[in-house]
């Protein structure tokens, strides 16, 4: 070929560079389009088969290094990433719903699951139906002959009631229904979802994977090939990826995950501890404290906890006085999400969000993130005396 012109020059280069360069962090591959060797390549090329590349969508280097990472956290086989914690509870969903079908979801679920569910009742011919989550073993009388998936969550969002997924996964497994378990709260620390009989488990990612409260990212993990061929196929034809960046941040957070996850745990009790003993708290809605429904239940199936947890206000105390309490924290931020080192704070109207909530009093959920805990009880302190 005669001398490429510039142009063609910035576009095609022949250096490449030495082989066998090493270093711990992972590489960092874009890419949209795959490159084939040659046609027969391309033409033997199976977008399932995760031993070859075919297009961004389906895998890099960089992508498939981060399952494989999760999928050793989990103690799973295959790995789904999706773009969102609520994109991977869409996968799951879509692979395995279709019209006439019936699916189980917990009372106290991730509100934007529940909000999917009533989506799918209302316009896809599916039906969506929320049980108690400390129903058990019980949940056998809710299976139809069409149920085909339960979520379940431990704890539940917000209100954090542990349910008994052993329980749960037992009788779904006797009636041939599959169970996905969103473990975004354990992140397969705490829990590991298959030890308890989940057949899918999914990760919010954005949360403790990640730790820097910078990216949003979801997965969903299997054992089982032929299931995970059925959510992969949803995850293709969706058209799910998730950017080279945001996939290596996740990986830049792993190595730390499990001593930020004890840090937060400790600190998250420490706090509660210290909000149990106030006048103005009536409860402590966190899975170690007895005040907490599941308490035995988690104390019997998972290793730790984390930092998140809600509180109960007396009900003395409006929500307008509550605000004031939320507004004064200095080192809280409001905002939703959590497992970044920024400690979070959320007031959340729980009557609206819950069929046949009980319980009088504001609620608060609190994320305590990295900080010293004497400052942050400090700050906790100085705003409980705006309540008055
Ligand atoms: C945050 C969260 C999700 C959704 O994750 P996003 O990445 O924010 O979409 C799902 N489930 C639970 C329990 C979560 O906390």
């Amino acid at each position: 070929m005669k001398k490429k012109s510039v142009q063609t020059s910035l576009i095609h280069s022949d250096y490449t560079p030495p082989a066998g360069f090493d270093a711990f962090p992972p590489g960092i591959h874009h890419a949209s389009t795959v490159l084939f060797e040659n046609v027969a390549a391309m033409r033997s090329s199976q977008w399932k088969d995760k031993t070859g590349y075919t297009y961004g969508l389906h895998g890099t280097p960089t992508t498939f290094t981060l399952e494989a990472r999760l999928v050793d956290i989990e103690g799973g086989s295959h790995c789904l990433l999706a773009p969102s914690g609520l994109a991977a509870i869409a996968m799951v969903d879509f692979a395995l719903l279709k019209s006439g079908d019936d699916v189980l979801l917990p009372d106290n679920v991730y509100n934007p699951n529940r909000e999917l569910g009533r989506w799918l009742s209302q316009d896809f011919g599916i039906t969506a139906r929320f049980y108690d989550p400390m129903i058990g073993s019980g949940i056998a009388g809710l299976i139809g002959p069409n149920t085909r998936l339960i979520w379940a969550e431990a704890p539940g969002s917000v209100s954090m009631e542990v349910p008994d997924l052993p329980a749960i996964c037992q009788a779904a497994k006797e009636k041939g229904v599959l169970v996905a378990l969103d473990n975004t709260w354990a992140a397969g620390l705490a829990l590991r979802g298959f030890d308890v009989g989940a057949d899918i488990v999914m990760h919010a990612l954005t949360k403790y994977q990640s730790g820097g409260a910078d990216l949003l990212m979801g997965a969903v993990i299997t054992r089982d090939r032929a299931l995970n061929d059925r959510l992969a196929q949803a995850h293709m034809r969706l058209g799910y990826g998730v950017g080279a960046d945001d996939a290596y941040l996740v990986m830049r957070g792993l190595p730390t995950m499990k001593l930020r996850f004890d840090a937060h745990d400790a600190a998250a009790r420490e706090i509660a501890t210290w909000l149990k003993a106030r006048p103005e708290i009536t409860k402590v809605l966190h899975p170690a404290f007895a005040d907490c429904p599941g308490h035995a239940t988690w104390k019997r199936d998972f290793s730790g906890a984390g930092g998140l947890f809600s509180v109960l206000f007396d009900a003395r105390y409006s929500e307008e006085q509550v605000d004031r309490f939320v507004d004064a924290l200095q080192l809280f931020g409001i905002g939703y999400s959590w497992g970044g080192p920024n400690s979070l704070v959320m007031p959340y109207r729980i009557r609206a969000m819950r069929s046949g909530w009980k319980e009088a009093g504001v609620l608060v959920r609190l994320n305590i993130g990295l900080e010293a805990t004497g400052d942050l009880i400090a700050d906790i302190g100085q705003a409980l005396a705006s309540l008055a």
